[in-house]
């Protein structure tokens, strides 16, 4: 039986607008991989009898429901007594929790006294499977009465990940004798509707495993996920699968169960010993963050320029004054150029330039809001994509960093580097 859960997300800092309903996407993520429906968030304030409403609701269309938030000590944290009244259970005090609370507090702000009310939190529903919160002091917890299952989880975005991975998915896959596996197919090179296009048949015809899209900006994630009654089982009912998505995708699959593009680039330049420099206009280093935010990046990333303005591209990279006059900044030998004289100043194997119109002014008809040129230079060559992505100012730069990243990808698997290029 396929269970399904609804998400109720309590505080009133969600309705107001001033925190992003974060944990309904973290819990709804993990609930996915565990192949466990959603088809309900539920989002309320700290206010225990609209709370009342809203699980009366949830308990008549889900099996499970997952609650966030309001587990904390004060006042109007009210999710631990809502629930348990709905469900006819007594607050347990828990010896135990309570100690640990006052050991976390006398670690954290030593000889000060620790406000009493915090011990509310030692308060749990009868008989319900405790959930350690090693991140925080709000323990979260889950038991089973009438006929479903009810976990609380706190709010804090961190505390609550942590709690879902480390507590929460043991305790749902605990529910069934089945294991459940997936596996995520990473795309760039091919819009949403073009991958759902190619795969409908084979997604249409699919129980188990299952087979699902996602889109971020420019970029697919398919889920395939199989239920089986072990792992290897499960994994045996996905390799056809996933043998048919890569033969009817191909080479814009830049990964399976990677972390991301840039991830993977910085893998393939590890392990071919090369390094890269990049030279970044409209990008504003973004390329460079995204290549930094990686443990490990300096074994191949050297460095870069953000040459924003015409100076810095003549000062810093060498590019032509002349060049950028007769062509503009944006145009595609001021990209080469940039890659070029960035690869060599920093003597790397790969330098990279960006150059383009991220918007919202600027643009002309010749080179509208979204026109950008990536270049890439080796010692051998310099390759370049000429691209119009739009006219959304965050999503042309976020764009233009991954076209970066997929010329060099695919340039260390052997695959044509400009064939992207025309892709928008
Ligand atoms: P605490 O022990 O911190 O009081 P709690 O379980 O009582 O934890 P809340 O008091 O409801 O949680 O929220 C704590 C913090 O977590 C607040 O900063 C809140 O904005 C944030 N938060 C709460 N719910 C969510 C959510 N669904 N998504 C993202 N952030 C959230």
């Amino acid at each position: 039986m396929a269970y399904c859960a609804e998400i109720i997300g309590v505080g009133t800092e969600l309705l107001l607008g001033n925190t992003v309903n974060t944990d309904a996407r973290d819990v709804s993520e993990g609930l996915s991989a565990l192949g466990i429906n959603v088809y309900y968030h539920t989002v309320v304030g700290d206010n225990p009898d609209r709370l009342r409403q809203a699980v009366e609701i949830a308990r008549g269309r889900a099996d499970i429901l997952i609650t966030t938030g309001g587990l904390g000590p004060t006042f109007d944290d009210l999710t631990k007594e809502t629930l348990a009244q709905c469900f006819g259970k007594e607050l347990i005090y828990h010896e135990e929790i309570g100690t640990e609370i006052r050991a976390y507090f006398e670690k954290r702000l030593p000889g000060q006294k620790m406000p009493e009310n915090n011990l509310r939190q030692a308060y749990l529903p009868e008989g319900c499977t405790v959930f350690q919160n090693d991140w925080g002091t709000a323990p979260g917890c889950a038991f089973f009465a009438e006929d479903k299952h009810v976990l609380m989880l706190p709010g804090p975005p961190r505390e609550c990940r942590e709690m879902f991975n480390h507590c929460a998915v043991p305790y749902l896959k605990g529910l069934s004798d089945a294991e459940i596996l997936s596996h995520n197919i990473h795309i760039f090179g091919m819009g949403e509707s073009a991958v759902e296009d190619k795969l409908r048949g084979l997604m249409e015809g699919l129980t188990n495993p299952t087979l699902a899209p996602y889109a971020k900006t420019g970029e697919v994630m398919l889920r395939l996920t199989a239920k089986a009654e072990s792992g290897e089982a499960a994994e045996a009912q996905m390799a056809p699968v996933l043998d048919q998505v890569r033969a009817v995708l191909g080479d814009v699959i830049y990964g399976v169960d990677t972390d991301s593009l840039e991830a993977t680039v910085l893998g393939l330049l590890l392990d071919a010993g090369k390094t890269i420099a990049v030279a970044e206009s409209c990008t504003g280093g973004l390329l460079t963050k995204r290549l930094t935010d990686i443990p490990g990046a300096s074994g191949a990333f050297l460095g870069g320029v953000i040459a924003y303005a015409n100076q810095v591209k003549t000062d810093l990279l060498g590019v032509d004054e002349a060049l950028i006059e007769q062509l503009g900044a944006v145009s595609d030998p001021v990209a080469r150029s940039m890659a070029q004289g960035v690869r060599i100043r920093l003597g790397t194997d790969f330098g990279i330039g960006i150059t383009g119109v991220a918007g919202p002014g600027g643009g002309t008809e010749e080179k509208p809001v979204g026109t950008v040129y990536v270049a890439m230079a080796t010692a051998d060559q310099t390759y370049v994509r000429s691209l119009r992505l739009g006219n959304d100012r965050s999503r042309i730069r976020v764009m233009a960093a991954h076209h970066a990243l997929d010329m060099v990808r695919r340039y260390l698997t052997g695959l044509p580097v400009e064939g992207s290029g025309q892709m928008r």
